[in-house]
């Protein structure tokens, strides 16, 4: 039997994504034998992450600093959007080292039925974006799912004005599979593969 203290940290971990009630219960009893220097460092940790992580004001990628590092570089090209549905999204195509553009995070996808609608994603900025900067191609890599392809149907409505290119990453990742994990050979044929809609 838990002890109340002990339940409400296995509720806690419980909460987290991808942990279930016997994972959480196995990192409760562990946190129980942590030192107090170590639980220290552990609640800091959390605690200046989510102090110190805030959205870039340019593209919405993690940042300590107003605008991220990605946007801040000068040897990156300007004119390149790739369009990520998540900050973690991006990590696989950087490992590529074969994109050269910049990024914009949507934080999200459209999922109507779970109140994802437009106003929910990072739509406006990437708006301005096109509007404001000589952009020429924005290149869109959501997850090959039915909200995936929901939002590059969208995305791609929405940018149609602006005369500016847009194409899709090729498949490659299977229908249903997730950007985040995959490796990098698929994410280089599927940036090579990308296709104008
Ligand atoms: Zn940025």
């Amino acid at each position: 039997m838990a002890t109340k203290s002990l339940e409400i940290l296995i509720d806690e971990f419980n909460r987290l994504p991808g942990i279930g009630r016997k994972s959480a219960t196995r990192l409760a009893f562990h946190i129980l034998e942590m030192s107090e220097t170590e639980i220290d460092r552990f609640a800091l940790a959390l605690k200046s992450a989510k102090e110190k992580v805030k959205r870039c004001s340019v593209c919405g990628n993690f940042s300590e600093e107003e605008v991220c590092s990605i946007c801040r570089d000068e040897f990156r090209e300007k004119d390149t959007i790739c369009v990520v549905e998540d900050s973690r999204d991006i990590i696989p195509f950087e490992k590529t080292n074969r994109f050269k553009g910049k990024y914009h995070v949507l934080n999200g996808k459209l999922d109507p039925l779970n109140g994802i609608t437009p106003d929910k994603l990072n739509l406006k900025k990437l708006l301005e974006r096109v509007a404001n900067n000589e952009i020429s191609e924005v290149i869109l890599a959501l997850n090959p799912d039915l909200e995936g392809e929901t939002t590059a149907l969208y995305l791609t409505r929405l940018l149609k004005p602006f005369e500016v290119k847009i194409s899709k990453i090729a498949s490659g990742i299977p229908m249903g599979g997730n950007i985040e994990f995959a490796d990098t050979a698929t994410i280089s044929k599927a940036l090579e593969g990308r296709q104008e809609l």
